[in-house]
């Protein structure tokens, strides 16, 4: 400690009093008022692990508990959980761009010049739009940055009573929070019954509250997996009615290369860099949001004050570093350059038909409950597993615990639609995976067939899903269902399917053991549980 304090001494000292030589140290010691009197970190974790190899044991526990994409397919809707290269992410542990402080002088950091330039760039054309800011280090933050700039460029007009901000029901929760702390007030827009923009609802709210619709949030394809084939008529509405178009950009995995949002009437979106652009995500970030505009939303983007990023007139920052998450960005850059423009668009066109094969497999068992034009689906599909529910008694909570058995993580659930679950396979996963993904599903909706004839309501292997292995092999089996139907159901389907013996071994081999049953999701989430000690142990 004593040496940290030294070099951070002489640090200063050298530009004190231009002297190499140690000053008096005392001179510098802290304050009894600022010295930590309170104990630092006394759980028992972080003094349980005293030599690597310990240490590595506890990393390699916490992992087995997981269920991470080096297991097997993620399928959550909305969220792309593509791959995340190891080659695209090795470059961020360079110390060029590891060890570099956010506000080093710009001739320190070339690189992290080229490499800005090259993505927003690179962005700006994917996307359609003429200026973009890397800042914002969230999907949700880039939706602040891009209504703050709507905002800003009514204000700037003089016309400050443009404060709707219309958001269409099926929208992402975080489009309507982010209207809410930019100052506008949200007005739902009503579905239509395939799942698109009620359009009449739309003309209404447009003429009640005429000469204050300040912007529309719209999500494309839609949050219900389609794409929305009057689009361009929502976006011609909205202008015609003076207000600006955001569009939620965190479903373009389903565009790029396609379809630009800036040419279809978009004046500003965000992009989720730890989506569509192959940055690891899950497990709380960081993450990239970038903020694209058109130019008469540019001077109002998210810039630095202190010029250390654009000198725009206006700009306010919504980070604390002028790049956000800079440091990330290198997985982005490299995801775009070694792809290049026909890569990316063959990633587009994977993740299409991957979501589209995933629905046209699954339809005769558990139906898809939107549809666009052609009876197509954008790049995730909304299984509707509703009807087991109806006929069986079978949640959706059920079907999502009893895909664990089956070795997967559960899909989005009851977003945008309660009670169903979105799928959104992405261009990363192969034939198989996709296969057993939908053996799976087809799987449990007819073990939910059973439910109430065969099996007891109350004691199924849906019901008792998920299995751990202690609950299998400890105190004895007097369920109506087998161990083996517990713990093994992929494979008694594989079997069954007359799959090849070698894959019917693998997938007993590794299935995943789940660490934890069944817990009753809503009372957990109303009753916080803390894993640390109580909070009486904090008491005095
Ligand atoms: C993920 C997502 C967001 C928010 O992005 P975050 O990075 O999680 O804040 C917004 N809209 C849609 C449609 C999304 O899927």
């Amino acid at each position: 400690k004593d040496e940290t304090r030294v070099s951070v001494v002489r640090a200063f000292s050298r530009v004190i009093e231009g002297t190499n030589e140690l000053v008096d140290m005392d001179q510098f010691s802290l304050g009894e008022e600022i010295r930590r009197s309170s104990d630092f970190l006394p759980q028992a974790t972080f003094h349980r692990y005293h030599s690597e190899t310990e240490m590595m044991r506890y990393m390699h526990r916490l992992a087995e508990k997981d269920y991470a994409l080096d297991r097997g397919m993620i399928p959550l809707g909305s969220c792309t959980m593509k791959l995340n290269a190891a080659v695209e992410v090795s470059a961020i542990s360079y110390s060029g761009f590891a060890r570099i402080h956010p506000f080093a002088p710009e001739s320190d950091r070339l690189g992290y010049r080229r490499l800005t330039q090259d993505l927003e760039a690179w962005l700006a054309e994917i996307t359609g739009y003429d200026s973009v800011s890397l800042q914002p280090n969230a999907g949700s933050q880039g939706e602040f940055a891009g209504l703050l700039a709507i905002r800003r460029y009514h204000d700037s007009k003089g016309e400050k009573d443009r404060r709707i901000c219309l958001i269409p029901a099926s929208a992402h929760g975080t489009n309507a929070a982010s209207a809410v702390m930019a100052g506008f007030r949200v007005v739902v827009v009503k579905t239509a019954k395939d799942g698109s923009i009620d359009l009449s609802d739309l003309t209404q709210k447009i003429e009640d509250f005429s000469g204050q619709i300040g912007a529309i949030m719209l999500t494309y394809p839609s949050t219900h997996g389609t794409f929305e084939p009057q689009v361009v008529e929502v976006t011609d509405l909205v202008h015609a009615a003076g207000g600006q178009v955001y569009i939620d950009g965190a479903n373009l995995n389903a565009l790029v290369g396609y379809a630009r949002p800036g040419a279809f009437g978009g004046d500003v979106s965000h992009l989720n860099l730890h989506k569509t652009f192959a940055i690891p995500h899950g497990g709380g970030g960081p993450g990239v949001g970038p903020v694209a505009a058109k130019s008469h939303l540019a001077p109002f983007l998210p810039g630095f004050p202190g010029g250390s990023r654009h000198d725009w007139p206006g700009s306010g920052a919504v980070s604390s570093a002028p790049y956000g998450s800079a440091s990330i960005l290198p997985i982005s850059w490299a995801y775009i350059r070694l792809l290049g423009l026909e890569g990316l668009r063959g990633a587009t066109a994977t993740a299409v038909l991957a979501a589209n094969y995933v629905a046209d497999r699954l339809e005769p068992s558990i139906p898809v409950l939107y549809r666009g034009p052609g009876g197509f689906v954008g790049h995730e599909c909304i299984l509707d597993v509703r009807p087991l529910k109806e006929k069986y008694g079978v949640t959706v909570d059920d079907v999502a615990k009893r895909l664990i058995d089956y070795g997967f993580h559960a899909p989005t659930m009851s977003f945008p639609v309660a009670g169903t679950l979105m799928v959104e396979p992405t261009e990363s996963e192969s034939l198989e995976e996709l296969d057993r993904f939908c053996d799976a599903m087809e799987s449990i909706a007819e073990e939910a067939s059973r439910v109430g004839s065969e099996w007891p309501a109350d004691d199924n292997p849906l019901q008792g899903a998920p299995h751990t292995a202690h609950s299998l092999l400890v105190g004895g089996w007097d369920h109506p269902y087998s161990q083996e139907v517990a713990a093994y159901p992929d494979a008694l389907i594989a079997r069954k399917k007359g799959r090849d013996p070698e894959y019917v071994h693998r997938l007993i081999e590794s299935k995943y053991w789940v660490p934890v049953g069944r817990i009753d999701a809503p009372w957990g989430d109303r009753n916080l549980q803390c894993s640390c000690p109580p909070p009486e142990a904090f008491e005095d």
